[in-house]
């Protein structure tokens, strides 16, 4: 039939954080029952009308230096050779629950990229956008490819942390300035560390896009500042303001540039100017306005001139208090520049920072690397999952700074992401029809029939398959692409919710919209919609992750939240998450979704299909694993301990 038309961290601990494998407090566990903040919203109601056929669908029915080690004069972390040869701290690496080695032999790996290509797909994208981050070595099906290197210290080790003053330097905030997952976990990260009795500061840009109707109270809170930039200085207003109750400032700086009133957050070719710049002002801000956090958590290349500039610059004003924590999202976007931002940012002396263990880029070395900086002169760096944090370590996946984890990798570990919990709670979520929880399972349908409604779905006994996510090469386009006609071939719906900055992207799955618009199983949504996402979540029953590489991932975190059996290629925070129902070495009821290695049609084939097969033919396995997914524990409570645990160790004491 036809479809539509037009529609889309003890007082006194000075031992390094140990590091652990797998995230066993994750394990299955009670749910979370939070309470929600008021969101501003209420669900949009385009796209509302339907086609429905009202046949019956069968809901499935059965039940270098050690980190921070300053001289007497100085608190920068920046290694030099000879700390580099006599680093000695060799902290515990938990690979598994019950398995313990050294850091330094976790580290004696081979530092040689895989090579083998992975097999070909069908595609119709460039080279250009389907540069190729991660060529997998062949490894036994389900084996660990690498020593996870994660960070963690169980609550016992450490009973009493005081409170800290922490302050994230980010470039992105959920709702109001999200472009991924970064935005997520700043959001997520800073309710967990208050709800533990810190006290938390966010420091942003003041862009021109942002959701103002998600910021409460906005008000100058400081019209003088000057910010020296190119021997002179920008003048900036801040502002104060509440996002769902996270203390916020926002920089705004007025300068011909117009560096965050440009409609989008990031594609801009000064891009690397305007967060140098932005650090810049972050640090000046805290300096002038008097704050002296205890941590300043740094995220990604944007703020990576940070904890150069407070080591370089400002230490030597008199800043010494604050010890930095970085955190890598994703090593892909590391922020290369000619030298020129040296002198812009007031660092200067480029024969200085263009040393190799400085921040000269390993690849280019007439430039900068703003993510490398920011691994070099932090006190700790993580990354976002234990996996990652090895992939990119040593097993290719660190674009060209594997040698620098390495140089730094007494300071460095993985740490999962947590998910917010009032956010994403399928019990009081604002954007779903029918609240549910895992004893009232199947209220989900409800959320699966307003799916179809909005999407004009037809309504049938199939299985509803679900991409969200940006459509970057990095998340497995080809497959992603494969995906749909093989889920419609099984069976299946599907529905896809992203969109590319590159309209190439865009155009290749703007025809495949309008080749399947008249498919009453298919919507493809091009485009970014917060509140759609909800009810994807909630109404779908396999998200598809199919990965070329993931730090982490909470597009699988959030499925499982809400009961929607995640698939997932076994790479980063998506091995660390995602345990197979058929092949993993876990217990039973700790199997949560479908996994597959192999970065081809068939290998997605091989998960999508035991999936469906199983929605089909055991549907009350499939409940059973709906159950099993929505047991864990993906909270920030377990990242949040780890957190904390990593600033009670870097922190001046
Ligand atoms: P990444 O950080 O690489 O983009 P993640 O899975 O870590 O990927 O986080 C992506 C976040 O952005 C998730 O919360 C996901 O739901 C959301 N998201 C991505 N694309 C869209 C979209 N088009 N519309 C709504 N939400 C989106």
């Amino acid at each position: 039939m036809a479809k539509k038309t037009a529609r889309r961290k003890k007082t006194g601990s000075t031992s390094k954080p140990n590091t652990s494998a797998q995230n066993t407090n994750h394990k299955p566990k009670a749910d979370n029952k939070s309470t929600a903040e008021p969101v501003g919203k209420t669900p949009s109601t385009k796209d509302t009308t339907k086609n429905s056929s009202k046949q019956k669908h069968p809901t499935p029915s059965a039940d270098t230096t050690t980190p921070n080690q300053p001289t007497a004069t100085q608190n920068s972390p920046v290694a030099t050779n000879s700390d580099l040869e006599t680093s000695t701290e060799s902290p515990v690496v938990h690979t598994a629950p019950d398995e313990t080695t050294s850091i330094a032999a976790a580290t004696k790996q081979s530092l040689t990229p895989e090579t083998e290509e992975p097999e070909p797909v069908v595609s119709s994208f460039s080279d250009e956008q389907l540069d190729h981050p991660y060529e997998a070595e062949p490894v036994p099906e389900y084996a660990p490819q690498s020593e996870p290197a994660s960070v963690h210290i169980e609550e016992s080790h450490v009973p009493n942390i005081p409170s800290m003053f922490i302050m994230h330097v980010t470039p992105e905030l959920a709702p109001v300035a999200k472009v991924g997952g970064l935005g997520d976990v700043v959001f997520g990260l800073c309710r967990e560390m208050e709800i533990r009795g810190n006290h938390v500061e966010i420091i942003l840009p003041k862009y021109d896009s942002m959701r103002y109707d998600h910021i409460w109270g906005l008000s100058e809170v400081f019209n003088d500042l000057w910010v020296p930039w190119y021997g002179g200085a920008i003048h900036c207003t801040v502002f104060f303001g509440f996002v769902h109750g996270r203390k916020c400032f926002f920089i705004e700086p007025h300068s011909g540039d117009n560096f965050f009133n440009r409609g989008s957050i990031y594609g801009f070719s000064d891009d690397v100017m305007r967060f140098a710049f932005f650090s810049r002002a972050a640090l000046e801000f805290m300096w002038k306005s008097g704050k002296h956090p205890d941590i300043i958590h740094c995220h990604d290349w944007q703020t990576g001139l940070l904890p150069v500039m407070l080591y370089e610059i400002y230490q030597h004003m008199g800043f010494t208090h604050p010890r930095v924590c970085y955190t890598v999202h994703n090593f892909k976007h590391q922020g290369v520049i000619g030298a020129e931002v040296l002198n812009a940012s007031g660092l200067n002396r480029p024969e200085y920072y263009l040393d190799h263990h400085r921040l000269q880029d390993n690849r280019n070395h007439q430039a900068i690397n703003l993510m490398k900086a920011g691994i070099v002169y932090s006190n700790f760096v993580t990354t976002v999952s234990p996996r990652h944090a090895a992939e990119a370590k040593d097993h290719g996946q660190g674009f060209g700074l594997e040698s620098t984890l390495h140089t730094h990798q007494i300071k460095y570990g993985g740490i999962m992401n947590g998910l917010d919990y009032e956010s994403w709670n399928s019990e009081i979520d604002p954007y779903i029809p029918s609240h549910y929880h895992i004893d009232s399972i199947d209220n989900k349908y409800g959320n699966k029939n307003a799916l179809r409604q909005r999407l004009m779905l037809t309504d049938n006994e199939k299985p509803i398959v679900a991409f969200i996510g940006r459509l970057d090469p990095q998340k497995g386009l080809e497959l992603i692409s494969h995906a749909i006609f093989y889920t419609l071939q099984q069976h299946g719906q599907f529905v896809l919710l992203g969109s590319s900055p590159d309209p190439l992207i865009n155009r290749h799955f703007g025809e495949l919209k309008n080749q399947l618009n008249d498919n009453p199983d298919c919507h493809l949504e091009i485009g970014y919609d917060e509140e759609l996402s909800h009810l994807i979540y909630a109404g779908a029953d396999m998200m598809l992750v199919p990965s070329r590489y993931e730090p982490c991932g909470l597009a699988q975190l959030i499925a499982m939240r809400y009961g929607t059996i995640p698939i997932v290629r076994e790479v980063g925070g998506l091995a660390d998450s995602v345990f197979d129902k058929d092949y993993s070495h876990r217990p039973l009821n700790e199997r949560n979704g479908y996994v597959f290695r192999d970065y081809n049609s068939e290998g997605m084939e091989s998960a999508l299909g035991r999936a469906m097969a199983c929605y089909y033919q055991f549907p009350e396995h499939f409940r059973d694993l709906m159950k099993n997914a929505m047991s864990y524990d993906y909270s920030w409570k377990n990242p949040g301990q780890d957190y904390l645990n990593v600033y009670d160790y870097v922190r001046e004491k």
